[in-house]
């Protein structure tokens, strides 16, 4: 895995020398509107740590960090109203999921009945 990239695009948000539209924040967490949303809600949430994906997150955090901000992450559905009507939750990692954005992140997706598991997956599970 490379180093982590200190001006990657999230990391420049967390220091606010780019705008996001933020949904919530705290020492350790931030949660944010995707620019190009998927659905009618589509956060993102990242930990301020310098992490690249979620294998690099789970190697490197210690429990607590991970314990709250999985905890954080569904608290921000329910805050969102997510909880009864269903929500996804995306963490792509590495070059076949397209990860794009080489800081850890959780797509939290919902707002409508969403499609297949992937790309070309039909199946309602
Ligand atoms: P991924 O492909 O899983 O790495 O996801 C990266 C996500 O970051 C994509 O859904 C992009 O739309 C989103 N994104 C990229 N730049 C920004 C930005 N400046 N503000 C908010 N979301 C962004």
């Amino acid at each position: 895995m490379t180093n982590y990239d200190p001006n990657n695009i999230f990391a420049k948000i967390i220091r606010g020398e780019i705008p996001a539209t933020k949904v919530y924040e705290d020492d350790q967490i931030l949660a944010f509107n995707d620019i190009s949303r998927a659905a009618p809600t589509h956060v993102l949430v990242i930990p301020k740590g310098q992490f690249i994906n979620f294998a690099d997150f789970i190697s490197k955090a210690n429990d607590k960090e991970i314990v709250d901000f999985f905890k954080k992450v569904s608290d921000i559905a329910k805050s969102l109203n997510l909880t009864e009507s269903g929500y996804r939750l995306i963490s792509n990692t590495g070059p076949n999921a397209s990860q794009s954005v080489q800081h850890f992140h959780v797509h939290l997706i919902g707002g409508k009945k969403l499609g297949g598991l992937i790309p070309g997956d039909n199946n309602v599970r």
